[in-house]
């Protein structure tokens, strides 16, 4: 491809609103186009990178046994009313209207879809397992769409779903997906790791996340050189350090400390002279169905994912100041658990573990201290809601364990039931009995992975492509293509290049040499090749890498098979 053909316009400044460098890079490099926030039109160079990642999709899903379909962007609300999604997806869920009036949504996902003309279909355990994918574009109204395509609103994403009449075919398809999403990704030359996530809602029994480490990551994990990673969501630890002793006398019984002004746990604790350690933090919170106090240590945080998991609940959110002050009868920031009633108390173990704490007294600049757990106040419930923190003790061996950013970009999921229950996506046994079919599905984002490319192959000039997702391999530079020799030589090269079947981008264009290079390190193909005056007179081209740039003179006769060379070699 000849530059002063194709379409490509690289830009000198980054996009006011690119916060991370594969947002400012893709943007910059000509890649993609910002429509509206979160709506990308993918330019030709960027299209090729992602033409090439769907081309590795494609063969590993094939390869792991699905079928491709495609299935539409719109769908009738009546599926999702089935599922009773229509309701619960919230705002994500893009909900619109025909000219008849018709409730239809875009899809952020294809669940309801995929299960409807399965049901349809498939009637027997001879047609199962069935396993279908598809590369579609998915709308969510994301309420902070940002990073160009890590989190656009319309984008590109390989979902596939597959049918079965047993957990063990479900599960034997789970594994083919996660082998063939590490195929992927190894292909793609990424840095990543395969981390257990919260299955929420969907309540299914098994789900894995494939994270791109990168700081940029907004998703946080939490790993183990044992090989135990899991989202800092859903990531459990052995028991913590027990707090540090008790300063002084233990008192007999709680006693009401005034400690006006101070409601954190950090300055009551400096007020009190004591470790945030020694205090429980209590947290209200509202869900769909109730309200419900929790319970950590003071110096752990509360995890939401997991609370929300606990209470079985669809929605969390922290409770209002008047609802606190009507629960616990005191004012927002002393609440604790002593004392209250008629609503339900979660308690971390670490909570129940305390022998003696300091709380909350429901009065406002009160707070308890010689508070003991179990004796003054009984949870209803004992579990696991405290975030995993650094250096905790790993679940699995003990050792401490390390935080880590990443780019979530695949997601593979169990459902089980979830679908075809409510939807009567049914097969017939052996027997004859009819039962719901075991569904699981996978996810992964295609340009949000191109995205993570970018994040984990650049320098300060540009991109630096993996080979396998690079828009084009090989950058040939003419410098002074007014000049006939240069001109000759370079299109005599441009020309052999391709009958060898490289992948040649030609800057053909009538612009200076700083540039010709500036432009060529931004959009990063992996081999440039340079033929300019001084070096035709010699007889020489310039091959270098864009990974380490080193200058490998090379004859013209030689340089297609030494670009081919440099090729394999990257
Ligand atoms: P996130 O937690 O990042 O919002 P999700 O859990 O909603 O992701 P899934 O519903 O599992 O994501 O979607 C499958 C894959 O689609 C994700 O792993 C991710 O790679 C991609 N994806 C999800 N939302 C977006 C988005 N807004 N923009 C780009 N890619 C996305
Ligand atoms: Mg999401």
């Amino acid at each position: 491809m000849r530059w002063s053909r194709y379409f490509l316009y690289t830009l000198r400044d980054n996009p006011s609103d690119a916060e991370v460098v594969s947002h400012q890079l893709l943007a910059r490099a000509g890649m993609i186009d910002k429509v509206a926030a979160g709506i990308y039109t993918y330019l030709p160079l960027g299209w090729r990178s992602i033409d090439k990642l769907s081309r590795i999709i494609r063969e590993e899903m094939n390869a792991a046994g699905s079928v491709e379909v495609v299935m539409p962007c719109i769908q009738p609300a009546e599926l999702w009313q089935e599922s009773g999604r229509f309701q619960k997806y919230g705002r994500e869920l893009l909900r619109i209207k025909d000219r008849h009036d018709r409730d239809f949504c875009f899809g952020p996902t294809h669940e309801e879809v995929i299960t409807d003309f399965v049901r349809r279909r498939v009637t027997s355990y001879r047609q199962l397992p069935a396993n279908l994918y598809q590369i579609q574009t998915k709308f969510r109204d994301e309420i902070r769409p940002r990073f160009g395509l890590m989190r656009g609103r319309e984008f590109l994403m390989k979902d596939a779903y597959s049918f079965h009449s047993s957990a063990g075919s479900l599960d034997e398809a789970y594994r083919a997906m996660e082998n063939a999403y590490r195929r992927v990704f190894d292909r793609c030359e990424l840095s990543y790791t395969a981390v257990e996530a919260d299955t929420g809602n969907i309540g299914g029994s098994e789900s894995h996340e494939f994270m791109v480490l990168a700081d940029t990551g907004e998703d946080a994990v939490a790993a183990c050189e044992c090989g135990y990673g899991a989202n800092v969501e859903k990531a459990t630890a052995g028991a913590i350090a027990p707090p540090p002793p008790w300063p002084g006398k233990v008192p007999a019984k709680p006693e009401a400390v005034h400690t006006p002004g101070a409601s954190s746990v950090p300055d009551v604790a400096a007020f009190l002279k004591l470790d945030p350690a020694h205090f429980i933090k209590t947290m209200i919170v509202e869900t769909d169905r109730e309200f419900a106090i929790a319970l950590v240590r003071g110096d752990d945080e509360i995890n939401e994912v997991k609370l929300k998991n606990v209470l079985d609940a669809t929605h969390i959110q922290l409770a209002a100041e008047s609802k606190v002050e009507q629960v616990t009868g005191g004012a927002m920031g002393f609440s604790g658990p002593v004392g209250l009633k008629g609503i339900r108390i979660v308690a971390d173990p670490e909570v129940m573990r305390m022998t003696v704490a300091a709380a909350g007294a429901n009065r406002a600049d009160y707070h308890l201290v010689g508070v003991v757990p179990g004796r003054e106040f009984a949870p209803d419930l004992v579990a696991d809601v405290r975030k995993a923190r650094a250096g905790d003790p790993c679940p699995r061996c003990g050792a401490p364990l390390v935080l880590k950013r990443g780019i979530e970009v695949g997601h593979i999921f169990k459902l089980g039931t979830k679908y075809s229950e409510p939807m009567a996506c049914n097969f017939l046994d052996e027997k004859g009995e009819t039962h719901p079919m075991m569904m699981g599905c996978y996810g992964l984002g295609v340009g949000r992975t191109v995205a993570a490319a970018v994040e984990q192959n650049h320098d300060a000039a540009g991109i630096i492509w993996p080979r396998p997702l690079a828009p084009f391999e090989v950058e040939l530079i003419a410098l002074n293509p007014d000049v006939p020799a240069v001109r000759d030589a370079a299109e005599k090269l441009y020309g052999d290049l391709q009958g060898a079947g490289c992948e040649v981008f030609y800057d053909d264009r009538d612009e200076r040499p700083g540039v010709k290079f500036n432009d060529a390190d931004l959009v990063g193909f992996p081999v440039r090749v340079v033929v300019g005056k001084k070096g035709v007179e010699q007889g020489q081209a310039e091959l270098s890498l864009r990974r380490d740039k080193v200058k490998v003179p090379t004859a013209l006769p030689d340089a297609v098979a030494k670009t081919r060379e440099l090729l394999s070699g990257v």
